[in-house]
């Protein structure tokens, strides 16, 4: 072979290794939801925490929250949704378009590819953040409508609380029709697991699919909830990394927005710590397992929070707020891993949801 011909034949592996770098698309893809998570949150968090694993991120945009036509500011629903399908809607709907059809969720596409698919929250699984990737419903009140999609919906790993939805009033739930959708999830081949010990108990290796309901409804305040957000992170990911073509996993920090709409600084750094919690065990694994998106961002602030001083010595924040709901101020987008690039900038919540849906291959 000439000089020529062997340059040539290198500039050509060079290209074709760089194209097939940026055209890669991820195999796991780890959806990160800071439910009420703006700009001062994170810093508070920071704070109390002294770092968080979120610093390690090098990819950072911003995100518009608006819901669907004039909507100036967003509900957990139209926000989760717009993530989950990359569909703007209405404020209040779960997992459908302002016409009120269902819209593909990235879930329901990971699925339709090979991809196992999970969701954790610290909340009911049939609260609106959650249920936005698992259900399609005009409204986010419709709890036990949401329960009955959700045990016929084909996820793998199902980690939260809420279990008094999916039980009959005569089994001490909450539903008046008589179904007990728990059994049904038996039948469906899912283990179910209602305490932290029946959970460890489980383990992770050879399970395919589980359900965790820790609470009748919501699950209490991080520093008094058992499994932790990171522990069932943790978990739901031993769990789907089994699969042959990847997953894709939705978690939640849920309860940074109650705190916030308490307008309590103390817990809303808290609740933020605890999610970071969850985020470094979501780097960690995608450090091991370098085919691997993760994404954390939010579904909108809460509580026009603000942080008015504070000592970095002390590790201590003294923030206020202007409101007891949620604002329309854009939130922070996280991103490493395949992809990742594509995420920056500033973008509606919607077109973010439709890049990731884009993304599962
Ligand atoms: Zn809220």
């Amino acid at each position: 072979m000439t000089l020529r011909s062997t340059t040539f034949l290198l500039v050509l592996l060079v290209t074709a290794s760089s194209a097939q770098e940026v055209s890669a698309p991820p195999r796991n893809i780890i959806l990160m939801i800071g439910d009420g998570m703006g700009v001062s949150q994170v810093t508070a968090g920071r704070t109390t925490k002294g770092h968080l694993a979120l610093e390690r991120f090098r990819h950072l945009g911003l995100l518009l929250t608006h819901a669907y036509g004039d909507e100036y500011v967003t509900d957990s629903a139209a926000g989760a949704t717009a993530l989950a399908t990359g569909a703007a809607t209405r404020n209040g709907m779960i997992g459908m378009g302002p016409d009120s059809l269902p819209r593909t969720t990235i879930l329901e596409r990971g699925r339709a590819l090979g991809k196992k698919t999970g969701v954790v929250s610290v909340c009911s699984i049939t609260h609106a953040t959650p249920a936005s990737f698992l259900a399609h419903v005009p409204s986010r009140a419709m709890e036990r409508e949401i329960a009955f999609q959700i045990a016929e919906a084909d996820a793998d790993v199902l980690l939260g609380s809420g279990w008094g939805w999916f039980l009959p009033k005569e089994k001490g739930g909450r539903r008046t029709d008589g179904l007990d959708l728990l059994e049904r999830m038996k039948e469906r081949g899912f283990r179910i697991v209602l305490t932290e010990a029946a959970l460890r108990e489980a383990g992770g290796g050879g399970i395919s699919k589980i359900a965790g309901f820790f609470a009748e409804n919501h699950v209490g305040r991080a520093q008094d909830r058992r499994p932790s957000l990171a522990d069932l992170t943790e978990f739901a990911l031993r769990t789907l990394a089994q699969g042959e073509r990847g997953f894709v996993l939705m978690v939640e920090g849920s309860q940074i927005d109650w705190a916030s709409h308490d307008n309590n600084s103390d817990q809303t750094a808290i609740e933020m710590a605890d999610f970071d919690d969850a985020v470094s065990v979501a780097v960690g694994f995608a450090e091991k397992n370098p085919a691997t998106l993760v994404i954390v961002t939010a579904d909108h602030e809460t509580g026009g929070y603000a942080l008015l001083d504070g000592s970095l010595r002390e590790k201590a924040v003294q923030g206020g707020f202007i409101t007891k709901h949620h604002t329309a101020a854009m939130v922070p987008l996280f991103a490493m891993g395949p992809g990742a690039e594509k995420l920056t900038g500033i973008r509606p919540q919607s077109e973010v949801g439709a890049l990731l849906i884009d993304l599962v291959r």
